[in-house]
């Protein structure tokens, strides 16, 4: 470990993406936990937080005191739930540090208020923090380019593990607008995010999503393109949440200096 070693927060550190990340920086060279931020009331509080991970002994005991936590931090990594993140934006701006937002679920409110903390934090956001989402967004996008909507129509297919609390999942929203981008069209006014009973025809030129939920599924998407005849399948299986811890503590060490901004998954590599 050197002085120059990027001091990270992880907050929500007890959840599944929590307990990923505090593995990762733990073997990430350049990289140290510097604090971390459990819910207030949790079992874990005051237990050291490379034991919770399973990486053995840290010394850093989880809190649930953010504003002491932050104190000399130089970037949040940030997967936990809207409202929170919300107030972990506030927070950060304050601090003028880098955040990273992993969490998924968001309302146009809350996307709002990271857009106002990134005039003062570094703020890295995705619904999928792994390269090869990323790199899926950007083949979706060209596909849907490429095949005319006429006759090529598109829907999204997600499976995610029991516990997962929104549907449809960011990855396949971050898909969705992808292809939309694609196409020249909006995703809000154009996506079909559910269909039950007599539906009638597909409308020409949506986006369909459809999403499925059990076990232990750590995330499957696939973009289906479907023609007349022909059908282009382009999918992504996440096998292990460190895909998107490791995208996460990437991002944070691509932010560190740089200029107060709202960024995403696809500035940090060099795809937007
Ligand atoms: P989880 O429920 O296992 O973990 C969330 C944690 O946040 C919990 O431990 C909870 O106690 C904690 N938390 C909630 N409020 C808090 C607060 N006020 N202070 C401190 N901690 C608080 O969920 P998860 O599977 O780890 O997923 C978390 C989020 O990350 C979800 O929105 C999920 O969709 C998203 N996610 C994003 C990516 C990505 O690459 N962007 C990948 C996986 C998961």
């Amino acid at each position: 470990m050197s002085n120059s070693d990027m001091k990270l927060v992880v907050v929500g550190a007890a959840g599944r993406m929590g307990q990923a990340l505090i593995r990762v920086i733990h073997e990430t060279e350049g990289v140290k936990l510097h604090a971390a931020v459990g819910r207030e009331g949790s079992a874990f509080i005051g237990k050291d937080a490379g034991e919770l991970a399973g990486v053995g002994p840290l010394g850093v005991p989880v809190t649930t005191d953010p504003l002491q936590a932050f104190l000399d931090a130089e970037g949040v990594l940030d997967f936990t739930t809207p409202a929170t993140s919300v107030a972990f934006a506030g927070l950060a701006a304050q601090a003028r540090i880098v955040h990273v937002i992993g969490t998924t679920g968001c309302s146009v409110t809350d996307e709002e208020k990271f857009q106002a903390a990134a005039r003062h934090a570094r703020v890295v956001k995705s619904g999928n923090m792994s390269l090869g989402v990323n790199l899926l967004g950007v083949l979706a996008g060209q596909a849907a380019k490429a095949l005319p909507a006429a006759g090529w129509d598109i829907e999204i297919v997600e499976m995610h593990h029991k516990h997962k609390v929104d549907a449809p999942s960011g990855t396949a929203l971050l898909l969705g607008e992808a292809a939309a981008k694609g196409r020249g069209i909006d995703l809000a006014g154009q996506s079909v995010r559910v269909r039950d009973g007599h539906t009638g025809p597909r409308p020409a030129g949506t986006i369909g999503f459809a999403t499925l939920r059990g076990g232990s599924v750590v995330g499957d998407h696939s973009v289906i393109l479907a023609g007349e005849g022909e059908l282009v399948t382009l999918s992504h299986s996440a096998r292990d949440r460190s895909i998107f811890a490791r995208g996460a503590v990437t991002a944070a060490l691509w932010a560190r200096d740089k200029k107060p901004g709202f960024y995403s998954m696809l500035d940090v590599l060099g795809l937007s």
